[in-house]
């Protein structure tokens, strides 16, 4: 019985039939391929994008360098060294650097952050072209958190029942 059924599936070519359906169907319907990079689909406001470091408004940094970032890292990407500053004492970084290589864009440091300090943006397209530009310096996480401090802090008040 069942060699009979797939004689009459072969000779009236009914797989092919259905998979031509299939075809016909898809292209009826709405067009679904978003046409990167003109076209973006939407990013939630806790895209895990790249990193940055933010200020308070009067330009000091947030980072008190209490190194719970570095602490909670499962990839181990963050290295930081610390110190009381020079001009007031104040213990802030002197070295913090996140490793891209190594990071995972798991968030945790940015969860564990008691002053909302070390964020990541929604900036994802990047690239590197030299050994070593991996490595983001506090220079340019400060930097980069500069540049989109007006959407980090717009994403984060969206975030606010857990800030
Ligand atoms: S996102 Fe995760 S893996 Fe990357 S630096 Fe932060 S804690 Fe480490
Ligand atoms: S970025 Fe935040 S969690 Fe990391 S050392 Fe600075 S204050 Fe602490």
């Amino acid at each position: 019985m069942k060699a009979l059924k797939h004689f009459f599936q072969s000779f009236f070519l009914t797989e092919l039939v259905k998979g031509l359906n299939v075809t016909r169907r898809h292209m009826m319907s709405d067009n679904v391929t978003v046409q990167y990079p003109e076209e973006k689909t939407p990013q939630s406001h806790r895209f895990r994008g790249l990193h940055a470091l933010r200020r308070y408004e009067n330009g000091e940094e947030r980072c008190i360098a209490c190194k719970l970032c570095e602490a909670v890292c499962p990839a181990l990407a963050i290295t930081i060294e610390a110190g009381p500053r020079a001009d007031d004492g104040s213990r802030r970084t002197n070295r913090y650097e996140i490793d891209l290589f190594k990071c995972i864009f798991c968030g945790f440091c940015v969860e564990s952050c008691p002053v909302d300090s070390i964020v990541e943006t929604r900036v994802f397209e990047y690239h590197f072209e030299n050994r070593g530009e991996n490595i983001m310096t506090k220079d340019k996480l400060l930097a980069i958190g500069d540049k989109y401090e007006d959407q980090l802090a717009k994403d984060l008040q969206l975030d606010d029942p857990y800030r």
